[in-house]
């Protein structure tokens, strides 16, 4: 298995987050990168830069004046706000008001749904970068690499066809997904990181085609809250293909070992062409976030899991946040994956 990563992504670096009203020191930062560039150095056969992103691709899944809002955001606001570095916004549309404004500060809280979100003077270049590496990680695929590892920072499994949200801005996993379709029939989506993978939910919620499948805490108690429930099955067309596997707090290997095995047999009854996994590795019992309490010899059999469907497989970084041991979860992850598969 190859890495794709692109340096460009270091450039994205916001120094705060909201938490409990107070400003404190960010989590998603070029150091997760870095920690997890080592881990893929040492178990992956190379890593290579991709190409220029595919802007034609990308705006077939994301709108235009969102793509237009993040490539021109945050040099619109430093006009406005010289010598601000950071473009956050404090207000957001409604259920009761959901107008696009033209005005800068009603464009940011109408295109970014939250905090979390920020962009600076590199960001646009770092995002395009993160979505370079999910594509170039899917080429890889398709020409006959048995699978491909996306490194790809900023995250993306929160970002909707025009919104950012919970640090993400394009949809990495929803963009590989969408270059296999254009080669494959089917494609599932097995995303595992701590959170609901809400964007990605949103995206291919009326489609039969894309079967999407989310491991994560309950949102009842834990982030993204407002969606990633059970019932929320697909509609339309899509009806029957979402599928939620919410895991209560504190949920350890065991709970995940069941929760991927269900995983893989639905995705089985599918049988998908090809699989992208949205790897979150912020289930570990060490994350900062930590929410649910998975080892890295869960990661490890995690892996195995996924690798038992036996079908091409796409597998992207999502969350995961500096602790100790997120290499080596990574590292867990990717060996048990590979020999697996071998
Ligand atoms: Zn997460």
């Amino acid at each position: 298995m190859k890495t794709i990563f692109h340096s460009d992504q270091y450039g994205h670096h916001v120094r705060t987050r909201l938490s409990g009203g107070s400003l404190v020191p960010a989590l998603e930062i070029p150091d997760r990168a870095r920690a997890l560039l080592a881990a893929a150095e040492e178990c992956t056969e190379a890593v290579l830069a991709p190409g220029a992103a595919d802007l034609a691709l990308i705006r077939r899944v994301h709108d235009a004046d969102y793509l237009d809002f993040l490539a021109t955001g945050f040099s619109r606001w430093s006009k406005r706000f010289p010598g601000n570095e950071e473009l956050r916004p404090s207000l957001h549309p409604n259920a009761y008001m959901r107008r696009r404004p033209q005005d800068l500060l009603g464009q940011a809280g109408y295109y970014i749904a939250d905090a979390a979100s920020v962009l600076l003077a590199d960001s646009w270049a770092a995002i395009l970068a993160s979505a370079a590496t999910a594509l170039d990680a899917t080429r890889l695929v398709l020409d006959g690499d048995g699978a491909a590892y996306g490194l790809c920072r900023p995250p993306g499994h929160h970002a909707y066809r025009d919104q950012a949200c919970g640090y993400c801005f394009l949809n990495n996993a929803a963009l590989a997904a969408s270059k296999a379709r254009d080669s494959v029939d089917r494609v599932t989506i097995i995303d595992v990181d701590v959170h609901h993978g809400n964007g990605t939910q949103s995206l291919f919620y009326e489609r039969d085609d894309v079967q999407t499948i989310s491991i994560h805490a309950d949102p009842a108690t834990v982030y993204p809250f407002y969606a990633g429930y059970a019932d929320e099955i697909g509609a339309g067309r899509g009806e029957g293909f979402n599928l939620n596997l919410p895991v209560p707090e504190g949920a350890d290997d065991a709970v995940y070992r069941d929760a991927v095995g269900h995983a893989v047999s639905k995705a089985r009854d599918f049988a998908p062409d090809v699989l992208v996994i949205a790897l979150g590795l912020d289930q570990s019992q060490a994350d900062p976030f930590a929410c649910t309490a998975v080892t890295t010899e869960g990661f490890r059999r995690m892996g195995e899991s996924l690798a038992g469907l036996r079908r091409p497989t796409v597998i992207i970084q999502e969350g995961g946040y500096p602790s100790p041991v997120l290499g080596a979860n990574l590292a867990a992850f990717l060996t048990g994956f590979q020999e697996s598969m071998a």
